[in-house]
């Protein structure tokens, strides 16, 4: 019992006898280097006092258990922080819980009765801490201090896929509409409302995970006046998962708009779409069932054009959209045929091949021959080089994908023209839905972008955290430089920096005979020595990264192909020459500009040494995402952010089913406890003095007692010497002195 550890850990040993944990420690004497536990399930276990230096994770008091906030525990552990969630959770039926300035929500998988507009006003106005924890609260947060500090604010929500971020921010966003809600301007509010269906209706789709899963990241500012009423808003987005229109996995979909739009084929206004129904076409029948219980696409159809209208966009923009929407399908659907082994063709009596190019007003012919054979340029000539049917397949299926994605953005631009204010906003709040961290059995450059977002994401996080402590240690004069923060930046230079992951990767991509393999082994030359990179052992094809949530191993295979995302210049100039002005527009620069308005940007440097190189003229997927992530960083510095972590309680969509595994692998995920680790690293209990003296009075003498009710004298109570010896936290950080730090 030498050291300060044991000699803490005995005292609150004692202290823990006497309360409610005494169930749980069934023998322990001092100087014994083991504990014997007894658990909750009855087993009971010899524990070494010194398990690397930390005792066992302690049991909260039960008054504890069930806290709105979880950094109100006394003892702040992963076991501590998934008990109480799970309480709350499966016991009260409360899906929402702080965790200092997180709002962790756990999916209920039922619609709950807590989002009416009466709920809305209820919290219009109050106290984050005054109300119980809400999505709610925070919007409110948010919209208070936009009024009061005169700036803009952000509501980050993040999670797993279907953890229920969607319904967040569309919760979020109801709440500015209901709160902001101005008798002259109605419109306005249900014009940024009406922006979440279109967007679901293009971007979402069908994944075993969740039926309405969002394929994009979406970031959608919400413009104020002076008076704090809603004028507009503008949406940026990320990354659309592009493969989907053309492939899809067993018992997924592609994207709604186009089942929408097979289920509304008899209609007047699309039959010269010449539709079929969904199972009839290549691109929408791949994952097997077409249709998604108790989703009526028919019925959505109508949503979509009901809020199509409501957004102002014009007749022959909608059906500009759907016929390009139909000749993708259509396009899908064009049969080739292999001839020999290396060669492949297309009959000339191709019906949908001729209602693709009946669409898009391109010529036939033209698309025919440029599908099934390359250009190659020779030294003196240029030659035709027909293709095999595997690559004529891909060609197919890149002019598949650029169409709608160059659609997709297309609609983006048009609804924030439409929700465009006049001049510049008085105030914004930003919300950001997008994925969280991924990690599967094969993981690829989707997984790769996705998480070095989330590593973004974290360090924005972590920095700010940081800040807010240094600002509160500050106004109390505490020293602060103590506290060692995670700082992820080795990992974010790793992907980012010159002669980092990325850019290797678009070096690569350079060279015409470059491989996914030639830049792996560059990444193994170059990045070996660095710590969070590694080889992995057992395979030549794959590299590790040390994520801050995970060890994730990414395959390389198809890293070059998915960066450079090329379609065949041939193809460019039909497409280019076509006598539809929106689809000559995708493929004409000088339009493209205005939509893709991240291509000029001119990036600065982020900080000294990580500046990401300027290089628009070959812009890569990668170097795309760089760019825009490095903007949206920008952004989210500028303005005050707010985190919401949405949690997965269980694989089967099941409501109120809390699986802890899973959900503890979502904590660590999503960064809910690494602001544990640093709620405890810091001073992990904050409380007035009114708080502590009521909770701990119980312990004080007679004679103390009467000096507290005196309320003034509360602060010079909680100073007595015996509540000093009772407010040491074994969780708590031990000063170079050796003492526990503790604050009251
Ligand atoms: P994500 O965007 O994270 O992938 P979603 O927001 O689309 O997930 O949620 C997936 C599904 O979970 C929703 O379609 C809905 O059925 C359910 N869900 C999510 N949040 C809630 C909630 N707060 N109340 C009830 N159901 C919810
Ligand atoms: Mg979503």
């Amino acid at each position: 019992m030498n050291t300060p550890l044991q000699q803490a850990a005995s005292r609150d040993l004692q202290a823990l006898r006497s309360r409610s944990a005494a169930e749980l420690l069934i023998d322990y004497t001092p100087g014994d280097p083991a504990l014997h536990l007894q658990l909750e399930d009855g087993t009971e276990i010899h524990y070494p006092v010194e398990v690397n230096g930390q005792l066992p994770p302690l049991r909260n008091p039960d008054i504890l258990v069930g806290e709105n906030d979880l950094t109100a525990l006394s003892y702040l552990h992963e076991p501590a922080v998934l008990h109480n969630l799970r309480v709350r959770f499966v016991d009260s039926k409360i899906i929402y819980t702080y965790c200092g300035i997180i709002l962790v929500a756990i999916n209920p998988y039922k619609q709950l009765p807590i989002y009416g507009d009466a709920v809305i006003r209820a919290y219009s106005g109050q106290n984050m801490g005054d109300l119980d924890p809400h999505i709610f609260a925070v919007a409110e947060e948010a919209y208070k201090q936009m009024a009061r500090n005169n700036k803009n604010q952000s509501i980050i929500v993040s999670g797993e896929s279907g953890a229920g971020k969607t319904v967040s921010a569309r919760y979020a966003m109801r709440y500015f509409a209901v709160v902001s809600k101005s008798s002259k301007n109605t419109q306005v509010e249900d014009k940024v409302l009406a922006s979440n269906p279109i967007t679901e209706a293009i971007g979402n789709a069908k994944t075993t995970r969740n039926d309405n899963s969002s394929r994009f990241g979406k970031y959608s500012e919400i413009s104020f006046d002076q008076r704090y009423q809603i004028i507009g808003a503008n949406m940026r987005t990320y990354l659309l998962e592009k493969s989907r229109v053309v492939f899809q996995s067993e018992n997924e979909r592609n994207y709604h708009i186009f089942y929408q739009m097979c289920a509304c084929a008899d209609q007047p206004q699309f039959k010269s779409l010449r539709l079929l129904s969904a199972d009839k076409f290549y691109y929408t029948c791949m994952g097997g069932e077409t249709e998604i219980q108790g989703v009526d696409d028919r019925a959505d159809m109508a949503e979509t054009c009901r809020t199509f209208n409501l957004l102002g966009l014009k007749n022959e923009f909608q059906s500009d959209v759907f016929k390009m929407v139909a000749a993708i399908l259509h396009l899908g659907n064009v049969v080739i045929r292999a001839v020999g082994s290396d060669q492949s063709s297309i009959s000339s009596t191709d019906s949908h091949l001729a209602v693709f190019c009946d669409l898009l007003e391109v010529r036939e012919e033209n698309v025919c021959r440029w599908l099934c054979s390359r250009r190659i340029l020779l030294a003196s000539e240029t030659v035709i080089k027909p293709q095999p049917r595997d690559r004529a397949i891909n060609a197919r299926d890149a002019l598949a994908k650029h169409l709608y994605s160059y659609l997709f953005d297309c609609i983006i631009h048009r609804i924030n023209q439409a929700l465009r204010v006049p001049g510049k906003p008085h105030s914004f709040i930003g919300v950001l839905d997008i994925y969280g961290f991924e990690t599967f059995d094969i993981n690829s450059f989707e997984q790769f972008c996705i998480n070095y977002a989330n590593e973004k994401l974290q360090q924005q996080f972590n920095l700010h955290v940081f800040k807010l402590e240094q600002e509160e240690y500050m106004k109390e004069d505490i020293p602060w430089t103590l506290i060692d923060f995670y700082d992820n930046q080795p990992v974010i230079d790793l992907i980012e920096a010159k002669m980092g992951i990325l850019d290797l990767l678009d070096e690569e991509c350079l060279f015409p005979q470059g491989t996914d393999n030639n830049w792996l082994q560059k990444l193994y030359n170059y990045l070996s020595s660095k710590p969070m990179f590694e080889k992995p052992r057992l395979s030549n094809e794959a590299f590790v990264i040390h994520h801050f949530a995970d060890r994730v191993e990414y395959q390389c295979r198809g890293f070059l192909e998915k960066n450079r995302d090329t379609l065949y210049e041939e193809l460019v100039d039909i497409m280019r020459a076509s006598k539809f002005p929106l689809l000559a527009g995708f493929f004409n620069e000088e339009d493209q500009s205005s939509v893709h308005t991240t291509k000029r940007v001119k990036v600065k440097a982020a900080r000294p040494g990580v500046k990401p190189a300027n290089k628009q003229l070959r812009s890569t997927v990668g170097d795309k995402f760089r760019i825009s992530l490095y903007l949206l960083m920008e952004t989210l510095n500028a303005t005050t952010p707010h985190y919401v972590r949405c949690i997965k309680p269980n694989e089967q969509k099941l409501p109120f089913e809390y699986d802890s595994k899973r959900v503890v692998q979502q904590l660590r995920a999503c960064g809910v406890l690494e602001t544990v680790r640093i709620s405890a690293q810091s001073y992990p209990s904050r409380w007035t003095y009114i708080e502590f003296y009521s909770r701990y009075s119980i312990l004080m003498s007679q004679a103390e007692l009467r000096l507290g009710r005196r309320s003034k004298r509360v602060k010079q109570c909680c100073r007595g010497s015996y509540m000093t010896l009772i407010s040491i936290s074994l969780d708590g950080p031990k000063s170079s002195s050796g003492q526990d730090r503790w604050r009251i």
